[in-house]
């Protein structure tokens, strides 16, 4: 980063946006406490890995949500490379996954995201995220866009997009549609 651009305070609304519950996000190794290191071993953090990146791509080719999700991407011309677009990483243990727009990356927590199901979830709902980037170029520091993000990515992970696959009517066109709704 060029010293000389970076705004006073930057580090403080960072920090207040969460930036800092994703270690791994800016370079800096997870560095876990002697605690529990002498608990789970230091060779846990590379298998935990392995296992989110192949339930990662077990989503991507077996959850129909998933792979809506990465269709509406692709049709709107931005196609998930999931090596370079998905990330999984130890997060804090209080947040499951996370988009960094910045990067135009969604992280799975590897440490809190631990099966196929959790998996899906985090990757449907940073997806919808995602989708919302590559359509309106979000600011997602801007309160009001992030609130309505948010918004878009619970209701449509948890109640209208799920029930929506159910009755086979979902489609990145009902997507790009519903997106249209929101200011
Ligand atoms: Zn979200």
């Amino acid at each position: 980063m060029n010293p000389s651009t970076e705004q006073p305070g930057e580090e403080k609304s960072e920090e207040k946006w969460g930036f800092d519950l994703y270690p791994e996000r800016r370079g800096e190794k997870y560095k876990p406490s002697l605690t529990k290191i002498a608990l789970l071993g230091e060779g846990r953090e590379q298998s935990q890995k392995i296992k989110c990146e192949k339930n990662v791509w077990y989503c991507a080719k077996s959850s129909p949500l998933v792979k809506l999700m990465l269709a509406a991407l692709k049709s709107s011309g931005c196609e998930v490379d999931l090596t370079r677009h998905v990330s999984c990483e130890v997060c804090d243990v209080s947040v499951s996954g996370g988009y960094d727009s910045e990067l135009n990356q969604v992280v799975v927590c590897q440490n809190v995201a631990r099966t196929e199901g959790l998996t899906q979830g985090v990757l449907t709902h940073e997806l919808i995220h995602m989708f919302d980037y590559c359509r309106n170029k979000l600011d997602f520091k801007n309160i009001d866009h992030l609130a309505c993000t948010e918004v878009r990515a619970a209701n449509l992970a948890h109640c209208s997009f799920l029930s929506a696959v159910a009755q086979g009517d979902a489609s990145p066109f009902h997507i790009a549609k519903a997106h249209q709704s929101c200011p």
